[in-house]
């Protein structure tokens, strides 16, 4: 349930209302908003008896029930999109964040060079995997903490906020010291614990949908991490598997609007996995910002015939750069400029 207090409401006010609906035994969320304070309640397995208990208090506008199972990240608890700040980078809002680098770190070299290349081009956020997800247990996964430490190298070099994946609950703190933004895997996306345990950490959070999650699953993925006090949660988009095998995903790019009517979050978009080879990801780039997306992030290698890690979907710089240029021809016209670089 949504308690909207009118436009004049005190300190005082919402905070009687707060822990008024503590006193019964639910959690209050008090959004303050442009012109009034909505306060989100969760906690309650159904419609709240005491209602209207709380519709007779002072300064309280109207209570609005909330229909869809997923609360914190609804559009309808909170009508005013979040922007995300990763190392003061914004994801969200009126701008269009571009998020560039290597599937995986392989080497000092190799990333520093791709991180320099991207940068160049105007992405604003470095990816690359230190700890990597494979399908089999005998590909490579990662370098680890030595990857972690070449990404704070790359990031001290350009500038750049680093985001890289967390595999699990055992390596979070490590990962935690050295990321600006922490990713979940699309394999990850409904590990509940993981999930938990990074909705209680401070730092960004890029939330991949799994292949096989419907929108509402994912909404519920990021009702987790909102629900633990983390609300710096960008989605993202990554491709679902379908009866279709000539991409390795299928972009589902109907999701971004419905993602945007559903929930205040940000949502990206990532080409490079949804198509799994770099002939399709420009031009699903492209798509992407023309369906809404505020961002896309994007595979890049300076040698992908060599890549360690997916290297058939990787662009070269040299078609980073291309793809950046007409990125923004079509976010302009949406109106909407590329994020400045920090
Ligand atoms: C990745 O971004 O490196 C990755 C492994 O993606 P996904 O979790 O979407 O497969
Ligand atoms: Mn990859």
């Amino acid at each position: 349930m949504l308690v909207v207090m009118a436009a004049g409401a005190t300190a005082e006010q919402i905070a009687a209302v707060c822990a008024e609906i503590s006193a019964m035994g639910f959690v209050a969320h008090p959004m303050p908003g442009p012109t009034r304070t909505a306060i989100g309640i969760t906690g309650n397995r159904g419609p709240i008896e005491q209602a209207e208990r709380i519709a007779r208090m002072p300064a309280v506008a109207e209570l609005i029930r909330v229909t869809a199972p997923y609360k914190l990240v609804s559009r309808e608890f909170r009508e005013a999109a979040t922007v995300v700040r990763v190392a003061g980078v914004p994801i969200g809002g009126p701008t269009v964040t571009i998020i560039g680098g290597p599937c995986t770190v392989e080497s000092r070299e190799q990333t520093l060079a791709v991180a320099h290349s991207v940068a160049a081009a105007g992405a604003t956020i470095l990816r690359g995997g230190a700890f990597k997800p494979r399908t089999s247990p005998y590909a490579f996964h990662g370098l680890g903490e030595t990857g972690l430490q070449i990404l704070a190298e790359a990031r001290a070099a350009t500038g750049l906020p680093i985001v890289t994946e967390v595999l699990d609950t055992e390596t979070l703190p490590l990962v935690a010291e050295y990321a600006d933004m922490l990713q979940i895997g699309a394999r990850n996306m409904q590990n509940y614990s993981l999930l938990r345990a990074i909705g209680r950490s401070n730092k960004p959070v890029l939330l991949k949908r799994s292949f096989a999650a419907t929108v509402q699953d994912l909404l519920l993925a990021a009702e987790y991490l909102l629900d633990a006090g983390n609300t710096q949660v960008v989605l993202c988009e990554r491709g679902i598997r379908s009866f279709d095998d000539s991409s390795r995903f299928t972009l589902d790019l109907g999701a971004v609007p419905i993602i945007k009517q559903l929930s205040h979050l940000p949502v990206i978009v990532d080409p490079s996995h949804a198509s799994g080879r770099w002939e399709q990801v420009v031009p699903m780039a492209r798509a992407a910002i023309a369906a809404g997306a505020d961002g896309l992030i994007v595979e890049v290698h300076d040698n992908p015939a060599f890549a360690v890690c997916d290297g058939r979907q990787s662009l070269v710089p040299e078609r980073f750069e291309v793809m950046m240029a007409q990125i923004r021809r079509v976010a302009a016209a949406l109106d909407r400029d590329l994020t400045p670089q920090p």
